[in-house]
């Protein structure tokens, strides 16, 4: 089967997998969407390590086509989505209940479709039943594919311990910002979000959502929570941060430096979060986006997976209309 890899110099293209017959735990499924995330992008960049080889995609949903012989509780042709993040089940972390710190069935970590296990930038995809999930007709592809985004928003949410009637404010407004701008709203948590593309500006703000230049922020210090997602804005973001508030940490710049002010932290009785990967939060995910009936507006773009060259340039070029992009199989 061909599946789209970042080769050795981080740039797509096709590799043959060869397939081993289905174990009995196993599922196969047509890919139907498959989102490209900001990690894929920071890949490409050169902002963050992949190995290559491995065909990417993490933000699925399909069909059944196949069922492993012990496989219950699902069948041919369901709707599913899936979790990408394929905990082994056995080490200590993951007996303890904690399976985002899953220490891998080869010492190696977390699987993670589409980053360190083949993922869903092919037209099938195959992995364990327990990582798959059936995706209601109320929703439709596009709001499942946003279903592993929302995932994450939620335990940035909980981990952070967001409450309604919080004020929070979020650094950077790209496709996963406005998952939890959507998320927040909804939660009752008013929330303020900066961003430098005019055009971006307004697509947040055609959603009803409050969103400003950087340099429009209030001078005074008026935010509970503040939640950086573009992975270098620690300084601005304790410029923004009321006494008593905390700091989220929820985007990647692996080259980024922060002198820790490590007095201003104890005075103003502050806290820094980092949340991780989400810990079995599918079943939430897949309750909330009921909720969101803004949800799949954001998928703005479509290409045909064999297109994939377009989807890439498409997003380099940062355009304004342009939120999130899924590969079609
Ligand atoms: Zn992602
Ligand atoms: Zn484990």
């Amino acid at each position: 089967m061909k599946g789209l890899i970042f080769n050795a110099k981080r740039q797509p293209e096709w590799a043959e997998i060869n397939n081993s017959p289905l174990n009995e735990r196993q599922v196969e499924i047509k890919v139907v969407m498959s989102g490209i995330c900001g990690t894929d992008l920071a890949v490409l960049r050169g902002k963050e390590d992949a190995p290559s080889g491995i065909i990417r995609g993490h933000e699925a949903v399909g069909t059944i086509i196949a069922l492993g012989s012990s496989v219950s509780g699902l069948y041919i042709v369901q709707r599913v989505v899936i979790d990408p993040n394929q905990y082994c089940g056995d080490c200590p972390a993951c007996r303890s209940g904690a399976t985002h710190l899953c220490q891998g069935a080869d010492g190696h970590g977390l699987a993670i479709a589409g980053v360190n296990r083949h993922g869903t930038f092919a037209a099938r995809f195959r992995c364990d039943a327990r990582f798959v999930y059936p995706l209601s007709d109320t929703l439709s592809w596009e709001a499942g594919v946003l279903i592993e985004p929302l995932a994450c928003v939620w335990n940035v949410v909980h981990r952070a311990g967001l409450i309604a009637g919080e004020q929070v404010l979020l650094l950077g407004s790209g496709p996963m910002s406005l998952v939890a701008q959507l998320l927040l709203r909804q939660l009752g948590i008013a929330t303020l979000a900066t961003e430098c593309n005019a055009g971006r500006r307004d697509v947040a703000r055609r959603l009803g959502l409050a969103c400003c230049a950087p340099e429009a922020l209030p001078a005074e210090p008026t935010f509970s929570a503040v939640i950086d997602t573009v992975g270098n804005q620690l300084e601005l973001a304790s410029r923004q941060l009321r006494r008593g508030g905390r700091i989220v940490l929820f985007g990647f710049d692996d080259g980024y430096r922060y002198a820790f002010p490590a007095k201003q932290f104890l005075v103003n009785a502050w806290s820094i979060i980092g949340c991780g990967e989400y810990n079995q939060d599918f079943n939430q995910a897949i309750s909330l986006a009921q909720s969101l009936p803004d949800l799949s507006s954001l998928v703005t773009h479509k290409f045909n997976l064999d297109d994939y060259a377009h989807a890439f340039e498409l997003l380099s070029q940062n355009s304004h209309d342009c939120i999130k992009v899924v590969l079609v199989s």
